[in-house]
């Protein structure tokens, strides 16, 4: 009761100073005449505002936790420096700081570490397993990411790659797949100097490398189309049976073995197969953008 009567007592001084001191003149900075602050902040008898009151009790209230806390972590540190080895200079600020605390702090000294600063065995382990698990999916990640890049360079190199080429560079046309002193030559002949490179037409494994009687030496090689390629008189051999060739891969030195007279390449397509159709090697290769 004795309070709300006093709270009625200065309401009404409240509002004899708002008329001249009123919130609306000291916001605006226009109208901030010195008259119509001075009665606010020069006013001694701050008692009259409410606000100004529980000031004073509530910066000792927050004085306390700080010193409480301050104790807190200063016990906490001297508790850890009876377990763990910390550096001189530390330790000795630690001591100080709890000799400036006095007999209150000497209290707090039992107090544990708080979990912030100190975990489990386990909890450090499970941790180390984190970043062991972490680092391995990062590694297992970039090798991932270079074997794509290695297989996306592998396929454009692939693509580029030509899928057929010439059996000889360079040479000239001296048969043609047409009959010729009255038999008909089933193959056709590309002059070339001696030891000239001779080149598997199309990727494929070679079915047959070896002698033969009229050819001298022979290569026989089983192509992807299906079909099968035959070189004839060469000086020698460079693939053997079962090797697996690329077009373009040499396979042979050109010369004159067998029933030649000059060094050439005789030249035959088998469609389908060894005792497949021959066919006109010209037209094959043309088929596969090579022009003799
Ligand atoms: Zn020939």
């Amino acid at each position: 009761m004795g309070s709300r009567h006093a709270g009625a007592t200065v309401r009404p001084r409240g509002r004899e100073v708002a008329p001249s001191s009123g919130t609306q003149p000291s916001v605006s900075p226009s109208s901030g005449s010195p008259s119509s602050v001075s009665p606010s902040s020069g006013s001694p008898s701050s008692g009259s505002w409410p606000a100004a009151l529980p000031a004073a009790p509530a910066a000792v209230a927050r004085r306390r936790p700080a010193a409480l806390l301050a104790a807190l972590v200063v016990g906490a540190t001297v508790a850890l420096v009876g377990t763990q080895t910390l550096p001189a200079a530390d330790a000795r600020e630690s001591v100080e700081v709890a000799e400036l605390l006095g007999s209150d702090a000497e209290g707090l000294l039992e107090i544990e570490p708080t979990p912030q600063l100190a975990i489990t065995e386990v909890e450090a382990r499970a941790r180390l397993e984190e970043v062991a698990a972490s680092r391995a999916e990062r590694a297992d990640r970039v090798a991932k990411e270079q074997a794509a890049a290695a297989e996306a360079a592998e396929a454009a190199a692939e693509a580029a790659r030509p899928k057929a080429s010439p059996p000889v560079k360079g040479a000239r046309l001296t048969s043609c797949f047409c009959p010729r002193w009255g038999t008909m030559h089933w193959g056709i002949d590309l002059a070339a100097p001696m030891l000239t490179p001779e080149y598997a037409v199309e990727d494929g494994v070679v079915l047959r490398a070896g002698a033969a009687s009229g050819y001298g030496l022979v290569v026989y090689i089983l192509g992807v189309s299906g079909d099968v390629t035959v070189y004839g008189h060469m000086e020698k051999i460079t693939v053997a049976a079962g090797d697996v060739v690329s077009a373009g891969d040499q396979i042979a030195l050109l010369g004159s073995r067998g029933q030649s007279t000059g060094p050439h390449l005789h030249f035959e397509v088998h469609s389908g197969g060894v005792d497949g159709k021959r066919v006109d090697p010209v037209v094959w290769l043309r088929a596969r953008g090579v022009e003799l």
